[in-house]
């Protein structure tokens, strides 16, 4: 018997990057998942013979068998929307028959200082970043009150505490997740849903690749990244995701209001200049 089997899980921003690892663990775990993305077919399948896409939310999608055979259902819906939270989550839940696991994952970058967002920027990124993981949770706790090991993670950042330069709006959206982690585990402790977050460093994502390939020279930028780094790479989407599973899994029946870093030492360490 899997670690995770009879566990039902919702991951957002699942189609892609660090949330598809997550799903795909989650799944080789034995866990039943749901998937709920802007497009859960997009950019990368999680199966070849999808169903076709459906309106927001109302026609759960097929997203086949995954690596390891287990189903992975694909709901269409956007976090910054209430209302296709609501169906999304309420239609997950009814397929899976319940939800023990809830993983905010689904996010969006912003780059500049202060002057260079304007309030609709703000107003959009906060929408998706933060309000997103409110909606979603809001959906959720109906249902993971009915569970017996329920848990939720939200994909932090290390921007939420490193004071990144030209990273404002997106470092504070970062700093609300924290906050919202820690509030909402104090909320949530006596109920036995228990509330963590991961704080990934640079993670090697499509995201990242969306960011270098503004860049003049996306492989010279890629390798000034990458030496950046403590361990001389970007930490790897299966990475972040097997913290997110830990912190879902019964092994982490003990730790709520906590934030884990995977940043391959980003923050902890204090490296000299060589
Ligand atoms: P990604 O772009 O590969 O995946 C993000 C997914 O979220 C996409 O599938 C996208 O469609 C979905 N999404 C975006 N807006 C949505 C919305 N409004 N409704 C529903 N789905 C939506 O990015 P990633 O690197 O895997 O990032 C995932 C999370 O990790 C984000 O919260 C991000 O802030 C966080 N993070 C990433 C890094 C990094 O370096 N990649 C570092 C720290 C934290």
């Amino acid at each position: 018997m899997s670690e995770l089997s009879g566990f039902r899980a919702l991951v957002t921003g699942g189609a892609s990057g660090i949330g598809r690892a997550t799903a795909g663990l989650l799944a080789a775990r034995g866990a039943d998942v749901a998937v709920l993305d802007l497009d859960p077919l997009a950019p990368d399948p999680l199966a070849p013979d999808p169903l076709g896409p459906g309106p927001f939310g109302h026609d759960p999608l097929d997203l086949g068998p995954s690596a390891v055979g287990k189903p992975l259902r694909g709901y269409r819906a956007d976090v910054s929307d209430d209302a296709s939270v609501r169906f999304a989550v309420a239609a997950a839940a009814e397929d899976l028959g319940g939800l023990d696991i809830l993983v905010n994952n689904a996010g969006v970058g912003a780059v500049g200082t202060v002057e260079d967002n304007d309030d609709a920027e703000w107003h959009r990124v906060l929408d998706v970043n933060v309000l997103g993981m409110v909606r979603t949770t809001r959906a959720a706790l109906p249902h993971l009150r009915a569970s017996a090991h329920a848990a939720v993670v939200n994909t932090c950042s290390i921007a939420a505490t490193a004071g990144l330069p030209q990273r404002t709006l997106y470092s504070a959206s970062k700093g609300a997740v924290l906050s919202l982690t820690l509030a909402m585990a104090a909320d949530h402790v006596r109920e036995g849903i228990r509330v963590n977050c991961v704080n990934p460093g640079t993670a090697d994502t499509p995201w990242v690749g969306r960011l270098l390939d503004r860049a003049a020279d996306p492989v010279a930028e890629r390798a000034a990244l990458d030496a950046r780094q403590p361990m001389g790479r970007l930490v790897t989407a299966e990475e972040v995701a097997a913290a997110i599973v830990y912190l879902a899994s019964p092994a982490a029946a003990s730790v709520t209001g906590t934030a884990l870093a995977v940043d391959g030492g980003m923050q902890g360490l204090r490296l000299r200049p060589e």
